[in-house]
């Protein structure tokens, strides 16, 4: 059903807009090509970021990891999957898009909270502590390829690379990505307390579960990830359902406006990944609510006329004046009709209006002014720029904006740092290490990015040898 034009779309929105990468070693990354960048079809987008963090900070706060730093990762795929590994939370469109409530998602993520908490895959989490940033992303996707990375004699993520291309098999994933028997049910406790310390119903995570559980005996039916990663025996399908029944919340649903915003972060995923027919069906009971508008917008700005997508986008402003992804759309129709500088007006009320504070949105900002080109405008393009990556320091997309804004203004040096980051945030140690060298020539010896330039030239890329 995927079509390949829009999913290259919405990898083309993202590269541009955000950071994505599809899984797949060796493909050039950047103007110099990081042999050992390797493609991860994660998805950067603010309002879904910000919703997913919504659902799971009162979770996260219940299970003593309010201050643990966690961070949500989109992963591109159609697949029910989601997992935790280390500070990250993993979670794919697939399941974003396959929950109707947000309760369904909320409790998938108490579920994997639980097993958060109870430290539970150590063995996964020691491993990923030692690598870095996407290549994190890449190990996981292709997490048969760590486990070939881990046994070899070549370091750094070259042999994770490789692995990925041999190796990823599912029963190497189900190793390190599976939980033991006992494991299970102490998550499916755990999330019941935290649901029931938030005034949350355990009715979406037991039919998320009991919607595997019918999967499982429909011969030929395509097994999602998760349901491998967590096995449903049926006693443990009943000792959930008599928990979640227990709970005075059983009955509880989600507000109206956290279903909304759930509405509108489905039909945008819909959208951007399957096309606009996709987004009418997820929508045929409520066509004409404002997800179903949004979605139209989104739409007709990915797939039809730039003017009427515009109007539609306004009029959406109109019904919700402070919603910071509406002015967010706008500039992103604004710039596809190469009107750089009224884009950058919209994504600046994007910014300003954005309670959740993505660095996206300030550096989609930069990337307007760095389009309008002028020397004004591309000081402006550094401060955003630059404002964002203070918020998301792991933007690999930022670097780039903030490497060209530079280069545009003749600054070299800071064109050489800023390029030498993007890399280095990326895993691509080799090319970060010879942009900082390149750099540092250029710098005061013991300026700031003389110093950022030494950090990374000292950095020693993690070994995937056993100790
Ligand atoms: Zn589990």
């Amino acid at each position: 059903m995927q079509s390949n034009n829009s999913l290259s779309r919405f990898l083309a929105r993202s590269t541009r807009a955000f950071a994505a990468f599809a899984l797949s070693a060796g493909v050039a990354l950047g103007s110099t090509g990081a042999a050992h960048a390797q493609r991860v079809p994660i998805v950067r987008d603010a309002e879904i970021e910000a919703l997913v963090r919504d659902y799971a900070r009162p979770i996260l706060k219940a299970a003593g990891l309010a201050n643990s730093n966690i961070n949500i990762v989109l992963v591109n795929d159609p697949a029910f999957n989601a997992f935790v590994a280390g500070r990250r939370i993993f979670i794919n469109t697939g399941t974003l898009m396959t929950s109707e409530t947000p309760n369904e998602v909320i409790g998938v993520l108490a579920h994997e909270a639980g097993h958060i908490a109870g430290g539970h895959q150590e063995r996964l989490r020691d491993q990923l502590a030692r690598a870095q940033t996407m290549a994190i992303v890449a190990a996981l996707l292709g997490a048969g390829a760590m486990v070939a990375g881990a046994a070899s004699d070549t370091n750094g993520l070259g042999a994770a690379g490789a692995g990925i291309m041999t190796g990823g098999s599912e029963m190497a994933r189900r190793s390190l990505l599976g939980y033991q028997r006992s494991e299970e049910a102490t998550a499916d406790r755990s999330a019941i307390t935290y649901l029931n310390a938030t005034g949350q119903s355990a009715q979406g995570m037991l039919k998320t579960f009991q919607r595997f559980q019918s999967a499982l005996s429909l011969s030929g039916a395509r097994v999602d990830p998760y349901q491998v990663s967590h096995p449903m025996p049926r006693e443990r399908i009943a000792n959930l359902e008599t928990l979640a029944h227990q709970s005075p919340n059983f009955g509880k649903t989600d507000s109206e406006a956290l279903q909304l915003r759930h509405d509108m972060m489905r039909v945008k995923i819909a959208v951007y990944t399957q096309g606009q027919a996709a987004a009418s069906r997820l929508l045929r009971n409520n066509a004409s609510g404002l997800a179903a508008r949004y979605g139209d917008a989104q739409a007709t700005y990915l797939f039809g006329d730039l003017r009427s997508a515009l109007s539609k986008t306004d009029a959406l402003i109109k019904s919700q004046p402070k919603n910071a992804y509406f002015h967010e759309l706008r500039g992103d129709i604004l710039m596809k009709s190469n009107k750089a500088a009224a884009a950058a007006e919209s994504y600046a009320t994007a910014v300003r209006l954005d309670p959740a504070k993505s660095g996206i949105l300030p550096i989609q900002l930069g990337q307007a002014y760095l389009a309008v080109g002028t020397p004004d405008a591309l000081k402006k393009a550094v401060i955003e720029v630059r404002k964002g990556l203070d918020r998301d320091r792991e933007n690999a997309a930022g670097y780039r904006y903030l490497a060209q804004a530079y280069g545009m203004l003749g600054d070299v040096a800071d064109a050489d740092l800023a390029t030498a980051d993007g890399h280095y945030y990326s895993g691509a140690y080799q090319d970060a290490k010879i942009f900082a060298m390149r750099a540092q020539m250029k710098m005061p010896r013991g300026s700031p990015g003389w110093v950022r330039a030494q950090d990374i030239i000292n950095y020693k890329a993690p070994s995937k040898k056993k100790k």
